[in-house]
């Protein structure tokens, strides 16, 4: 068996694989870059057609390139992608495509890592699983498959025509379901949202963008979520050249709010009675970012335009006064149901000691509890920012950090081990 070797592994070429390569090839690392599908596969195809990023394009990058797109608008998925690519290229990144990893375990009594690929076994000192936390679509079990609906994840949703004729529920009112529900109800269709915990920053305000405000307010780099917030979701918009998520105006626009999905029963969905405290929640979010902002402006005398009408929240929809709590599926005309409620990890190829029981990575900020294995592109990995295009490429600096770290020791008298 040829075994091919290599200092670094990195597993996965999104942006947190590049970023990752980047940084080892500043610090001279020899590494090698693995992934089983395209450069930015997710973001060409696991990303519905209209897409646009959340953040402006002078926000949402790595430092070292500019979008080809106006600084203030918002590049769309292909245009992320585009641009990975590019980035890859810029920065040299060895990256070797159409090779999946499909096992890593430990070298018996020598350092590092074997690793079992589909194109052949690969020893590593180090492994960095730059796969992330968007790996696996989450899809709820509450609707039986044979409950007679098109049911899809948001990942395999592209446009609303792809969908059969009729009303569609959208589960899940994060940045995804939101902006699904919005074209569908946009398309003629009949549209139901299901809104739980979420939190609505203001698109832009005092003619700032809010990827602006969370940056100079230090809450990108919040080190972990506010206590009991850790599953609450954020709606934003890039869409039509950004807006502020108002779930009042998606109402007035012709969705139907609902509170969570709960139960299923002979046809009928049960939502939970917390739709109002959701939107309300939301409400108090976006206000206390508002009453933050402008005590930043005063505090250090900045000359912003002032902007009271941000703060004019609408009446609430029927929908809300009069929550429905039970919806009969297809008296509703609803056909297709869309899941927007997440992604899970799939590290089921790293087999390692750096789990938790319930199969989380165990890991301080990206370094793992097994030596010589890290972890890239995870939610909260550092701060708040760690999942998003411009926050990893700063945890990628620092796990790369500590791999030179550790090659140093490695490196220090000890010659027998400076070598597989
Ligand atoms: C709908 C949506 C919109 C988003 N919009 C934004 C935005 O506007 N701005 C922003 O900053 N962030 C955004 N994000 C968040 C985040 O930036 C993206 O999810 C991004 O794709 C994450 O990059 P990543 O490199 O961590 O993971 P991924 O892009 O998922 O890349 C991981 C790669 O690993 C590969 N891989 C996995 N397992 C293996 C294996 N065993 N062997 C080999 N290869 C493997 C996969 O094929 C994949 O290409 C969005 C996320 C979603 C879901």
């Amino acid at each position: 068996m040829s075994i091919q070797e290599t200092e670094v592994l990195v597993v996965g070429a999104g942006q947190a694989g590049i970023a990752m390569s980047e940084h080892l090839g500043a610090q001279g690392v020899p590494h090698l870059v693995v992934e089983r599908d395209r450069i930015a596969e997710r973001w060409r195809s696991w990303r519905w057609d209209s897409l646009v990023a959340n953040g402006p394009a002078w926000h949402d990058r790595f430092p070292g390139l500019e979008f080809d797109v106006d600084p203030d608008g918002f590049a769309g998925k292909e245009d992320v992608a585009d641009y990975l690519v590019a980035y890859a290229e810029k920065v040299d990144a060895p990256i070797r495509t159409g090779v999946e990893v499909r096992s890593v375990q430990k070298l018996h009594k020598r350092l590092g890592f074997r690793v079992e690929t589909s194109d052949g076994v690969i020893d590593a000192r180090y492994v960095v699983a730059a796969t992330g936390a968007f790996q696996k679509p989450v899809l709820p079990s509450l609707v039986p498959d044979d409950a007679g609906l098109h049911q899809i994840h948001s990942s395999g949703y592209r446009n609303p025509r792809q969908l059969p004729e009729g009303a569609v529920l959208v589960v899940g009112a994060g940045s995804s379901g939101v902006q699904i529900a919005d074209e569908l109800r946009r398309s003629g269709r009949r549209t139901y949202l299901a809104v739980g915990p979420h939190d609505r920053p203001p698109r832009s305000y005092r003619g700032r963008d809010f990827c602006w405000w969370l940056g100079v307010l230090g809450k990108w780099d919040a080190a972990a979520p506010p206590r009991g917030a850790e599953h609450v979701t954020i709606a934003v918009s890039g869409a039509h050249g950004g807006h502020t998520v108002d779930f009042r105006d998606l109402a007035a626009d012709g969705i139907t709010l609902l509170g969570r999905a709960e139960s299923f029963d002979d046809g009928v969905l049960s939502f939970a009675a917390d739709l109002r405290a959701n939107v309300e929640n939301g409400d108090t979010n976006y206000l206390s970012m508002l009453d933050e902002a402008d005590a930043y402006v005063t505090r250090n005398g900045l000359d912003l335009p002032e902007e009271p009408e941000a703060r004019i929240i609408g009446p609430d929809p029927k929908c809300m006064t009069h929550p429905i709590r039970e919806l009969d599926l297809a008296a509703a005309g609803i056909t297709s149901v869309i899941w927007a409620v997440g992604f899970s990890f799939d590290y089921g190829w790293l087999k390692v000691d750096a789990f938790d029981d319930s199969g989380k990575p165990r890991h301080q900020r990206g370094v793992s509890t097994e030596p010589g294995i890290y972890f890239l592109g995870l939610p909260w990995q550092s701060r708040r920012g760690s999942s998003f295009i411009w926050g990893v490429w700063h945890d990628a600096k620092f796990i790369a950090d500590q791999i030179a770290i550790q090659r140093s020791y490695l490196a220090h008298h000890t010659p027998a081990l400076a070598s597989h």
